[in-house]
């Protein structure tokens, strides 16, 4: 990541803005919003998901795990801004199980980049995939775009939610049901939460 060059582009973007700011309020503007992105928002770019993933081998045959209520931030490939809530994850595992809190490292790493949210539970279910060889993976998603609630339509309480699957619950629709209702367990509809 060329922080520099981002630094030069706020400098740029700020100018194209005109507007008058009193005296050194924007003075360290441009680069503490390149710290910000590189740093945090997109520090995502310097993590591998794969090798964030670690495992250690289990008997085969083992029922679903779910990893609920994992909060993520990411931002918005389409327009630079935020979007943010909650990822359920599960999978089914084969000869290899995560460790608990590996789950929510690996959401982390694909969230704080430039993202869609399909691409980013996409990205989630790939990596359990890849790693796990699990028997399925699933990932949930629900989240608030501040490019919907704060700009254009400006729905301010509208939420996406989606969701992306493989083996058996992604052949399966009925196995595909019965992880979704064991996810949404305890707490009611996750597509409702708040
Ligand atoms: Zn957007």
């Amino acid at each position: 990541m060329d922080v520099a060059k981002m630094e030069t582009a706020i400098r740029t973007f700020l100018e194209g803005v005109d507007e008058r700011f009193a005296g050194d309020d924007l003075e360290g503007t441009p680069a503490r919003v390149a710290r910000a992105w590189s740093e945090d928002l997109l520090g995502g770019y310097r993590l591998d998901p794969l090798a964030e993933l670690t495992w250690s081998p289990v008997e085969p045959g083992g029922g679903p795990i779910v990893v609920r209520d994992l909060r993520f931030v990411s931002m918005c490939v389409h327009h630079l801004l935020p979007f943010f809530g909650v990822a359920h994850a599960a999978y089914l595992p084969g000869i290899r199980q995560a460790g608990l809190s590996k789950i929510g490292r690996i959401v982390d790493a694909h969230a704080r980049r430039l993202q869609t949210q399909e691409r980013l539970t996409a990205a989630i279910v790939a990596t359990l995939d890849t790693v796990l060889s699990p028997r399925g993976a699933l990932a949930l998603l629900r989240a608030e775009h501040t490019c919907m609630t704060c700009r254009g339509v400006r729905k301010v309480d509208s939420r996406m939610i989606t969701l992306a699957s493989s083996g058996a619950w992604s052949d399966d629709a009925s196995a595909r049901r019965e992880i979704l209702s064991l996810i949404a367990e305890h707490a009611g509809d996750p597509a409702s939460e708040g």
